[in-house]
């Protein structure tokens, strides 16, 4: 047992690997495989409420005083904006550069591409909530269907401010009685947490060759253009150049070793990667963070819930980057304003984002909406999304990762 915890990162790259394999040699077993994929995320779908309610409550009742946490408000909130931003202004100059799609606008092969695909999926239009949405989210009006209901937003919000007015209260014996009881539940969480990862590899293998083995069944790998093909190379050195260059740098910047931290933060990276849920992963990032990071609880457990909810660089990239690929696959040219309002959307819709799979797909309808692109335009990216979505998720979660620990760099110790 030992063996295997101390080698888990091998354990868990190998799962990826072998679960590759497997849909690619033996698709036909796959479906199979669906229900212990499932298990695992609902495992881990479990304890994400009771995790965000503890952990944001334990990271501000250990703060002590509510000065302290605006500080880390102030720095969280600029480091999520900052870096958000530069991922989309990455992913609008990279497409620019590269420009997919533009040689199908000019053919009008788009259209085409649009009816072959029209039983591909659902229009998703309507489901997207918009900015209005996301606002009521943060502020439910029942606390308690909020958390039913798995609204993390609303839920953050509640932990918050519950753990300001306990701060606010003058300082008495039952107050550290109440912080020592939640940071004792937040420690057994993170128990049942740890023992979940131990099951990780079996979930990654079963989640990623039932993936592919779906895709190869569908035989929808072949079915990938040369458009497609330059849409996919974008976004992916988009979200590359994004962690090496932009969240590496700034991880060095703040004398962190991104070598290092990379190797603590694997197995969430990993976990991201095969779930394609930033949500279903804080668990996971919260575990490593605290115990292979030596990030300290008060702040990973403030920082990486909010992170997991409003800060997602991989997503910013990839808006960007499919706005523009179906303009130009529809031959439309974006105006200077239009492009200033793909910049202001993309970074809103990657904060109201939800943590799940496909969750940025979804909030693409509203960036074609609002530079007047028809919705429908989602179906030209339909079929490489899931495999977008979860290199986009991995990215997502190494720029929280890396704002928690600068966050804590520059906290005092104690
Ligand atoms: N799946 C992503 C996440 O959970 C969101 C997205 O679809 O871009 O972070």
């Amino acid at each position: 047992m030992k063996f295997y915890t101390k080698n888990l990162n091998g354990f868990l790259f190998a799962s990826i690997v072998f679960g590759f394999a497997f849909g690619v040699i033996f698709p036909e077993f796959t479906p199979s495989l669906k229900l212990t994929g499932e298990l695992f995320i609902r495992l881990l779908t479990l304890l994400i409420i009771p995790v965000i309610f503890f952990s944001m409550l334990s990271g501000v009742l250990n703060l002590q005083d509510s000065s302290s946490l605006a500080r880390i408000g102030v720095r969280t909130f600029l480091y999520y904006t900052a870096t958000t931003a530069l991922a989309v202004l990455l992913g609008l100059v990279l497409v620019r550069v590269i420009q997919p799609g533009l040689e199908e606008g000019k053919s009008g092969a788009a259209a085409e591409i649009l009816q072959g695909s029209a039983e591909t999926g659902g229009d998703p239009a309507g489901v997207s909530g918009g900015i209005d949405d996301v606002l009521r989210n943060i502020i439910p009006d029942n606390i308690v269907e909020a958390m039913a209901s798995g609204n993390v937003l609303g839920t953050i919000f509640f932990s918050i401010f519950l753990g300001i007015a306990l701060l606010q209260l003058p300082p008495n014996a039952s107050i550290t009685a109440l912080r020592d009881g939640v940071q004792t539940i937040f420690s057994a969480i993170i128990w049942m947490i740890d023992k979940v990862m131990l099951l990780a590899p079996i979930g990654f293998f079963a989640l990623i060759a039932e993936l592919v083995g779906g895709f190869v069944l569908e035989g929808q790998l072949r079915t990938l253009g040369d458009s497609l093909v330059w849409y996919t190379v974008t976004v992916m050195l988009g979200l590359l150049l994004h962690g090496i260059i932009t969240l590496g740098g700034i991880a060095l910047f703040f004398r962190i070793n991104p070598l290092t931290f990379f190797q603590a933060m694997f197995p969430a990276l990993l976990s991201a990667f095969s779930t394609a849920s930033s949500s279903a992963t804080l668990p996971i990032t919260l575990d490593c963070l605290e115990r292979r990071a030596g990030v300290p609880n008060r702040i990973s457990s403030f920082v990486a819930p909010l992170g997991a909810t409003i800060n997602m660089d991989g997503t910013a990239i990839y808006e960007a980057v499919a706005v523009v690929f179906i303009a130009n696959m529809l031959g439309v040219e974006l105006s200077l304003t239009e492009q200033a309002l793909v910049f202001l959307t993309a970074t809103v819709s990657a904060v109201g984002a939800a943590g799940i799979p496909g969750a940025g797909l979804i909030m693409m309808v509203l960036i074609l909406q609002t530079v007047g692109l028809p919705p429908d335009g989602v179906k030209l990216v339909i079929v490489v999304d899931r495999a977008l979505d979860m290199l986009r998720t991995a990215t997502n979660v190494w720029g929280d990762s890396i704002g928690a620990a600068i966050i804590a760099s520059k906290e005092p110790k104690r």
